[in-house]
């Protein structure tokens, strides 16, 4: 028998530790496709667990509001020249807890409640803080939404102006959840332009695409970049904002002291490991293979009689409608999830079901193409998922059980990064 990896939780806490175990066995036997989920290096898991956490440090490097931040400052300052350097901005600010404080730092630096911002719709694809009502961000701001085309699933950048020029955001956030295209920074940055409004490109889901060189970067037309750091970034997570030197200062004051107090120093740490990681040449490769591995699959699901939104993908992620199967997202994701294949259930645009019960399910590549599968393997991933489907609409139990060890037989031979070896 192997050493616990975790030898002093389980001496502290056995109840504790063996969930931990047990997670440990999920994530090694099971398919994750949830387009905003990876794995970690081990290198970032150790850097992310360590004394660093025991540190208070309000403040930025240099200015800090306690002593004894020797080594904090240094650790914070390397995680910032590496996100500069890997993202090509002015500045960096790798303080905030996750992708939705950030957000909410970039509303506390440059509007006031009560403004009009706007967003992508939540069920269009949008994300919750980009001012959709039940988030603090629409219910403390005015939030106009725009959404995509009914007929082909893009976004439509004539309306997105005519919107625009007609609200005169303050704020005008572009970037999702459920976005399977490219997204048109250029293009937004005119239309922030003509609106004058502050372009928000929040990139949370493809950073790692971006850093890697598989999707556009919004540096050049965005006035504001938001990430999180724990989706195709592959880092621990946390976020971080960057911007134009102009902005630097509303930024980092509304992300400290106007909305944090100290920075969770371990995280900053973890983050600045995998900005390192994400430099080198296998991320680059990473980076496309995701897309790759997602246009293989679009492609074998395609194949397979599914109706994808917007046709297929660009980028990691998939969104699928599953009307035409005649199963709920729901269900359906609940069947793949007995089948040991891990999915979200979705809302499709112009949904007519529930957003708690919705008609689609998301799914994407980041998790398996960290496990080293190709494109080569996404028709039997396809395959799969078509035959637990079926299986949820004929509450075929026995199918779902003999798809579950198909899967984990295939992921055995792709150990996952950050895991321990069976
Ligand atoms: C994930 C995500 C966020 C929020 O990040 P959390 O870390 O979950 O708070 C914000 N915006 C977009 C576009 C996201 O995909």
């Amino acid at each position: 028998m192997t050493a616990h990896r975790q030898p002093a939780l389980l001496a502290t806490d056995p109840e504790l530790a063996s969930l931990v175990t047990a997670e440990e066995t999920l994530q090694a036997q099971t398919l994750r496709l949830i387009p905003s989920e990876n794995y970690v290096s081990a290198a970032v898991l150790e850097a992310s667990g360590t004394v660093l956490q025991n540190k208070y440090s309000e403040g930025y490097p240099g200015r800090r509001y306690y002593e004894g931040q020797q080594n904090i400052d240094r650790v914070e300052a390397l995680a910032v020249e590496r996100a500069k350097g890997l993202f090509g901005v002015e500045h960096a600010n790798v303080q905030p807890y996750s992708g939705s404080p950030a957000n909410l730092a970039v509303y506390l630096a440059f509007a006031r409640p009560g403004d009009t911002v706007m967003g992508m719709a939540l069920p269009m694809g949008g994300h919750l803080t980009h001012g959709w009502g039940v988030s603090a961000t629409g219910s403390w701001f005015r939030g106009v939404q725009y959404g995509v085309r009914a007929e082909d699933g893009l976004i439509d950048y004539d309306a997105v102006r005519d919107l625009a020029l007609a609200e005169r955001p303050k704020i005008l956030f572009c970037g999702g959840t459920a976005l399977p295209r490219t997204i048109d920074f250029e293009a937004f940055a005119s239309i922030a332009k003509e609106a004058g409004s502050v372009l928000v490109a929040d990139v949370a889901h493809i950073a790692g695409l971006i850093a890697g060189g598989a999707h556009p970067s919004p540096v050049p037309y965005a006035d504001v970049v938001s990430t999180t750091t724990h989706k195709t970034l592959r880092g621990p997570r946390g976020a971080m904002l960057m911007c134009k030197e102009e902005h630097a200062k509303a930024i980092d004051k509304a992300v400290f002291p106007g909305l944090q107090g100290g920075p969770h120093n371990q995280t900053t740490a973890g983050i600045a490991l995998a900005l390192h990681e994400a430099a080198q040449p296998a991320f680059t490769s990473y980076a496309h293979a995701v897309v790759a591995n997602a246009k293989a699959l679009a492609a074998a699901l395609l194949e397979r009689g599914f109706d994808l939104v917007s046709g297929g993908t660009d980028n990691h992620l998939i969104l699928m409608d599953l009307t035409s199967r005649g199963v709920p997202g729901k269900v359906a994701a609940k069947a793949l999830d007995r089948a040991g294949i891990v999915v979200n259930y979705n809302t499709v645009p112009f949904d007519p079901r529930k957003p708690f019960d919705p008609s689609g399910i998301r799914i994407g590549t980041p998790s398996l193409t960290s496990r080293g599968l190709s494109a080569d393997h996404m028709p039997a991933v396809a395959d799969w998922i078509s035959r637990a489907v079926d299986a949820a609409a004929k509450a075929d139990e026995p199918a779902l059980a003999k798809i579950r060890s198909e899967v984990a037989d295939l992921l055995a031979a792709f150990p996952a990064p950050g895991l321990p070896v069976a």
